[in-house]
Formats: structure tokens, C-alpha cells, sequence
């Protein structure tokens, strides 16, 4: 199935030929068929005020404002704040907690006409790499209900697969915008380290993360990109830069792309995942494009671990403020500790607390040098070798060691969840962009590659993620 995509929509909208409302309601049809068994959504916004925001953008139309996004229908992570829709993160602790402010990612997309529809499924605060770890329910991948859709973006994912949203938002901290991406044949990208405002975002490791865009094509992609990039005087960690302007960027020429696949983002891959990758740098190269094979990234074999041990100390620390006394979930006990106590301890799942053990311990004295300090150091040099390598070529590479997981076969044994992100943990940890997108299917199981660059190179990203659509063929599918 190919719905139109975003792109197309808005030129149908702002030329008059469509109306945003038929448009809107449609898509809202698609959400009631399909939401009994994909569940992408923790909250839907109510028909009413749905219609309601229609009519507000449609008057600016009239007025002759043109708005990037009008009538265009986005999903956006539920760790991301809207004031106008509960924000839970997919915990229990936030159930409830409606935020009195919005990201500034969702001012801006409310600025340009866009229409929040609701607020997607994800692991609890973002930890995990399926969304089976969300307090609510796990999300189901459309294009195969026994699997999962990815996460911990797994709603926006899945939503935007089965047609539920023309665009969404998700949030990368270890791979959660490109895991699922690659399960759902949809288009990821986990920007610079800031390029977008983590504003409203509710942290899970504020060193690793960044809100980012998702879409059916990289041309949708760099239009959602393009509103919701460049400095916000509300986050201190955005760069001092304008937002992006990728949306009229070109399909790469092939022959001036230089693209480095060092085997160690490929070579322990499924073999069909391994096969689909090689077989599209393969036509890139008898494009013209140069593919470099015997560049190494050796520093690989330790990313997972300098990754958890600084993502899990800087969500010991997030964590902390869940005590009962600021967000609604509390069960009152007659002293502090004791309220803190029953509301952590009914509030947080296990991966939660598991995590927040692991994190305190590593940040603790005594094992502070072993622990938290050498993974600093590792970082370091992890960061080194992936910015030298970004320098002479884009890095290309799998997504996920594996084709989409069936349900529960992950999330018994917390090294084997962790381990499906040894490919994309790398990007974070360097701050580096990566650009992930379907580059065929198995059986009717998407598979994704992803394209790395050096900072600030997301025009670039974009223009070789367009040439690579152009020979794959798979701009905007959708589940059926
Ligand atoms: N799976 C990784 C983790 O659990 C990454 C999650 C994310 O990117 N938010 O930490």
C-alpha cells in the first residue's frame, strides 16, 4: 500500500485541490481499523478537538498564511511534553500527568499548522529497543502481528506503518528512532547532537539523546526535520544554529558519494539482513558511487557496554525527581522516604529499577573509577574513531543484528534485548547523525540500513538517502 506522503499532501493542501479535513478524517478512519490490534497509541486526542484545530488551520489558509505542515497528521512519543495531551513516557509513575507546558518540537509543529492526533507507545522512559517494556502494552509491528515494531519508538513507528499518522517524533538515545524504523520499513533519523531541542523531552540520558524525525520517505523526513531543527534559546546543549533547510535537497549524485562499510556493522548480521545491505551497495556501486570495505571500526567490540554504563548513571539521576512529591502518582506513607518508597516501588516497572540500580552502582564510590570513569574513556575513544572515520566517507551499516523480533523472544534476558543495538549505540556516543531507511523486505520483513556522517552533515544524509530510495523503490509504502 502507498498512501500519499507527506510532501504531497501539503502540496495538495496549500494548491487548494485538497481539503484538509478529508485529509485529516481519513487518516483518523485508518487509526479506528487498525488501532484494535497495533495499539500504537497511548492517547488519542478527542474527534472533537481534532475538528477543532482543523478549522483553526483551515482559517489561516483562508487568511493566506501558508504553514509548512497544514493538515499534515503527526504522531508524537509520549515522552515528548504537549500541553494538550497527557505525557506519561509509558510509565505508570506519569499516568495521568498532563504537562503545562509543550517541547518546543511540538510549538513549532503546532506554529506550522500541523495536527497532533495523539501520543504514541514506547519502553518506559525509553528503555528498551522493542516497546514490550511499555507499562501499558506492548505495540504490535503492522507488517507482521507476531513481531515486534522496534522501540523504544515503537508507536510512532508502527503508527506511521499502517498509514496512522502522515509524520512522527521519536526520541534516540541508544537507536530508539532506528531500531524501529528498520522493523517497519519506515525512515528514521537520530540527529547531531544538538540540532534539535531536547526541551519537554523527558530525559532518560541527556548526554546520548535527541528528538528526531520520522516519516514514510526521507523527503518527508527532511520536511519534519527542517521545522523542528536549530538553536532553542530553552535548551543550553542546542547548537548555535539555524534550522535546517534539507527539504530541497537533491538525490546524491553516485559518482562523488564516498561510502566506508566497515565490516564490523555488518558482518555478525542475520544473513538476510547481511545479503539485503550488501546487495544495495552493490548497485550503489555500479552507480559509480566508491564503496570502501577494508575501513575498520574496532572499537565496536565496547560500545554496548561504555553505552549502558553511561546511559544507565545518567538515568539514575533523571530518575531521582520521581519521588511522590512533584508528579501525580503517589502513595501517601507518613514520612518522605516512605511516600518516595511505595510511589517508586509501584510506580516503576523492573527494567526501571533494574536500570536505576545498575546506574547508582556504577557512579558510586568505590566503583566510580571502574565503573562510570573508564566508560567516559571509552567513549572518548569510540568517538575518535567513528569522527575519523565520518571525515573521508559516509558510514554505512546495519540497523539491527536481526530481522524484527517475535514477541517475548527478547525481553526474557536483558542482554539479549541490549544487545540489538550494537549497531546503533555507536552514533550517540559520538553524537554523530544516522539516517536509517528500508532498503528491501524477507518474507515480508523489512529490513534498514543505516547511513552515518559527521556532525552537522544531515543535508548530506538526506541527499544519499534519497539516491538510495531512488534504486530501492520504496519511498512511502505502508503496512496493508
Ligand atoms: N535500547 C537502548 C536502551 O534501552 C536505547 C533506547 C533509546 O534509544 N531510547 O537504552
Amino acid at each position: 500500500m502507498r498512501p500519499l506522503q507527506a510532501h504531497e499532501v501539503i502540496n495538495e493542501v496549500l494548491s487548494g485541490s485538497m481539503d484538509l479535513e478529508d485529509h485529516v478524517l481519513q487518516i483518523l478512519e485508518r487509526v479506528k481499523e487498525k488501532e484494535d490490534t497495533i495499539r500504537a497509541f497511548i492517547a488519542l486526542a478527542p474527534e472533537s478537538s481534532i475538528r477543532a484545530r482543523v478549522r483553526e488551520v483551515r482559517e489561516w489558509l483562508r487568511e493566506g498564511r501558508r504553514p509548512r505542515l497544514a493538515g499534515l497528521v503527526v504522531a508524537v512519543k509520549d515522552n515528548i511534553s504537549t500541553s494538550f495531551l497527557p505525557t506519561t513516557a509509558g510509565s505508570r509513575i506519569l499516568e495521568g500527568y498532563v504537562p503545562p507546558f509543550d517541547a518546543t518540537v511540538v510549538r513549532r509543529l503546532m506554529e506550522e499548522g500541523a495536527i497532533v492526533i495523539g501520543k504514541t507507545n514506547m519502553d518506559e522512559f525509553a528503555m528498551g529497543s522493542t516497546t514490550e517494556l511499555s507499562a501499558y502494552w506492548p505495540t504490535r509491528n503492522p507488517w507482521d502481528l507476531e513481531r515486534v515494531p522496534g522501540g523504544s519508538s515503537g508507536g510512532s513507528a508502527a503508527a506511521l506503518a499502517y498509514g496512522g499518522a502522515d509524520l512522527a517524533l521519536g526520541s534516540d538515545t541508544g537507536g530508539s528512532i532506528r531500531l524501529p524504523a528498520a522493523y517497519t520499513a519506515t525512515v528514521g533519523l537520530k540527529p547531531t547532537y544538538g540540532l534539535v531541542s531536547r526541551y519537554g523531552l523527558i530525559p532518560y540520558a541527556n548526554s546520548l539523546e535527541q528528538i528526531g524525525p520520522m516519516a514514510r520517505s526521507v523527503r518527508d523526513l527532511a520536511l519534519l526535520l527542517d521545522v523542528i531543527s536549530g538553536h532553542d534559546p530553552r535548551d543550553a546543549t542546542t547548537l548555535r544554529v539555524p534550522p535546517t533547510s534539507t527539504f530541497i535537497a537533491k538525490p546524491a549524485d553516485p559518482r562523488s558519494l564516498r561510502v566506508c562499510a566497515p565490516p564490523e556493522l555488518l558482518e555478525a548480521s542475520e544473513p538476510p539482513v547481511k545479503a539485503a545491505i550488501t546487495k544495495l551497495l552493490g548497485r550503489l556501486e555500479s552507480e559509480g558511487a566508491a564503496v570502501i570495505y577494508d575501513r575498520h571500526l574496532t572499537t565496536i567490540d565496547d560500545a554496548l557496554a561504555v553505552y549502558y554504563t553511561i546511559a544507565l548513571a545518567e538515568a539514575a539521576s533523571n530518575l531521582a525527581r520521581y519521588d511522590g512529591k512533584l508528579y501525580p502518582f503517589v502513595r501517601i506513607a507518613p514520612t518522605y522516604t516512605g511516600t518516595a518508597t511505595e510511589t517508586r516501588s509501584r510506580g516503576f516497572g523492573p527494567e526501571v529499577k533494574r536500570r536505576i540500580i545498575m546506574g547508582v552502582t556504577s557512579l558510586s564510590e568505590g566503583y566510580r573509577d571502574e565503573l562510570y570513569m573508564a566508560a567516559a574513556k571509552g567513549r572518548r575513544v569510540i568517538r575518535d574513531e567513528v569522527l575519523a572515520m565520518s571525515r573521508n566517507c559516509l558510514i554505512a551499516g546495519s540497523v539491527s543484528p536481526v530481522l524484527p523480533p517475535r514477541l517475548g523472544e527478547r525481553i526474557t534476558d536483558p542482554l539479549k534485548l541490549y544487545a540489538l543495538d550494537i549497531y546503533t549505540v555507536i552514533a550517540n556516543l559520538s553524537g554523530v547523525p544516522s539516517l536509517t531507511l528500508p532498503v528491501d523486505f524477507y518474507s515480508d520483513l523489512p529490513i534498514g540500513m543505516q547511513l552515518m556522517g559527521p556532525p552537522l552533515s544531515e543535508a548530506q544524509l538526506i541527499s544519499a538517502g534519497l539516491l538510495v530510495e531512488s534504486l530501492t523503490g520504496l519511498a512511502g509504502v505502508a503496512a496493508p
